[in-house]
């Protein structure tokens, strides 16, 4: 690292220490970025890393409500409105009982840099809330979100910052979060992605995070001539994210054999089919059930309950629930047994020592902010499609995303060949391209909009 970097890393590191994993996704990004940063000086003499690791505005506030009993409840709300330099603040709503403002400024930060590799014109944000919707009725959720609204409204707009879900928030809870943005600003504009096609929501949607995750894969597979047909696949989740992505597989011809929440994981050695599919999604998104469940009505399935999917052998890996669900030993018992890709559904999921371990074994390895950002670009779609008044078909949409995914992968790629040297120049750091693409654009245009 040049002296530039690491004096900002340790101012970074002095002023926010009490948030590791922002910290962490400060460091993957910074330490990546070097190359660049040697190579062109305007970015240290216009103070760029020390602008960008500073969210432009972070709301912290107050969210009272009460539960089905009557009781008065109170949890904490949050919007980081990180970067706007290359368009309106976009990033989801997180509502987990882990979240904090240290979580969300890790997932603001790496928004920024995600959202500019999409090509579209988003900023980078990321807000939500430490309330947990798990075993709460729909009332209780909708009286939460409507007490969360009437504080973010103030915020937000279709031109300033425009959130979406993420995990926690689903469809269920953007209805209810637009319906009181609509009721107390008295307009009826694109203010949240990932709503219902009836009332402005985009086909492909809720499958874009998951269907983008295999597009990137097969994009990076076929740098080695392989393709996805045939591979056993291990994935982690069974919320929005995997659910699509078992889909996309199973449509390429791979085969997935594990799903997962925070409990556990299934290990299905003949496959997660399609039908077997179909009554996941109903178990997870209807009657709001554990994995578990799983064993019990495939006998071909077995649950292994408080552990994660990692010692299963597999062609291919694609963790899906949460950061730092892969540390360094579950990321070399994952090369051990074989796994020659890595792709990141999830953000952050994998900690610095498993990505190193990535790294040395020169396995494809797809970060998040590359890997994961067709959910974000379908709802850049979305927003596209509200401006115009008009939806898209599926097939359209579907395109779009295709396209955008090969675009990301061939952006990185080609920042990654651009600045490798030496041993190094053969092998594709996504990592190293995914951070410089990103990063570059969004850093000469604040060079281009002055000291704001
Ligand atoms: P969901 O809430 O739909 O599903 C989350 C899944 O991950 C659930 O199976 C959940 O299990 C599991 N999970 C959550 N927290 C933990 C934990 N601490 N340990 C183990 N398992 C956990 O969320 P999404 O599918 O939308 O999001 C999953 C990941 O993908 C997140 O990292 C998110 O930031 C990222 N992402 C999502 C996008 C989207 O469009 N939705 C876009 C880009 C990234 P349980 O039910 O037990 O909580």
């Amino acid at each position: 690292m040049s002296d530039y970097t690491s004096r900002v890393l340790e101012e970074v590191r002095a002023k926010n220490a009490n948030e590791p994993e922002f910290l962490q996704a400060v460091q993957e990004v910074i330490s990546t970025i070097a190359p660049v940063l040697d190579a062109k000086k305007k970015y240290e003499d216009n103070c760029i890393l020390e602008r960008i690791t500073e969210p432009e505005r972070t709301i912290i506030f107050r969210v009272p409500w009460t539960d089905d009993k009557g009781n008065i409840r109170v949890n904490r709300g949050f919007r980081v409105e990180f970067n706007s330099a290359i368009g309106p603040y976009k990033g989801g709503l997180r509502f987990h009982p882990s979240v904090n403002l240290g979580i969300l400024k890790f997932l603001g930060f790496e928004q920024i840099f995600k959202n500019s590799l999409t090509t579209l014109a988003m900023g980078g944000g990321k807000g939500g809330s430490d309330f947990d919707p798990k075993g709460k009725s729909d009332a209780e959720v909708m009286r939460f979100c409507q007490s969360f609204m009437t504080e973010l409204q103030r915020h937000i707009g279709a031109d300033t910052d425009v959130p979406a879900g993420d995990i926690g928030v689903g469809g269920r809870e953007i209805g209810y979060l637009f319906g009181q943005y609509k009721r107390l600003r008295n307009e009826f504009t694109g203010v949240l992605t990932g709503k219902a096609l009836n009332w402005g929501g985009s086909l492909i949607r809720p499958e874009a995070t998951g269907y983008g995750t295999a597009y990137f894969a097969q994009n990076m597979l076929a740098t080695r001539n392989d393709e996805l047909a045939g591979k056993v696949c291990v994935v982690s989740g069974s919320g929005n994210v995997a659910q699509y992505l078992v889909e996309k597989l199973n449509q390429l011809g791979a085969k997935v054999v594990t799903m997962s929440d925070s409990n556990g994981y299934i290990y299905d050695p003949e496959g997660i089919t399609p039908d077997k599919l179909a009554w996941v999604l109903e178990l997870k998104n209807v009657r709001r059930g554990r994995i578990k469940e799983y064993a019990d009505q495939f006998k071909s399935a077995q649950y292994f309950e408080g552990q994660r999917p990692w010692n299963v052998p597999c062609d291919c890996a694609f963790p899906c629930a949460t950061q730092n669900e892969i540390n360094g030993a579950e990321a070399a018992t994952l090369i051990k047994n074989g796994c020659k890709l890595v792709a990141e559904g999830a953000n952050m999921p994998t900690d610095l020592e498993g990505i190193n371990n990535y790294l040395a074994a020169k396995i494809l390895y797809g970060p998040a902010k590359a890997a994961n950002a067709g959910g974000v670009a379908t709802s850049g779609l979305e927003m596209a499609q509200n401006s115009q008044r008009l939806n898209w078909t599926s097939e359209e949409v579907d395109a779009k995303l295709f396209g955008i995914m090969k675009n990301i992968h061939d952006n990185a790629y080609n920042h990654a060949h651009e600045y490798a040297t030496g041993s190094d120049a053969a092998f594709t750091n996504y990592v190293a391209g995914a951070n410089i693409a990103g990063f570059v654009k969004v850093a000469d245009s604040m060079i281009d909009q002055g000291l704001v």
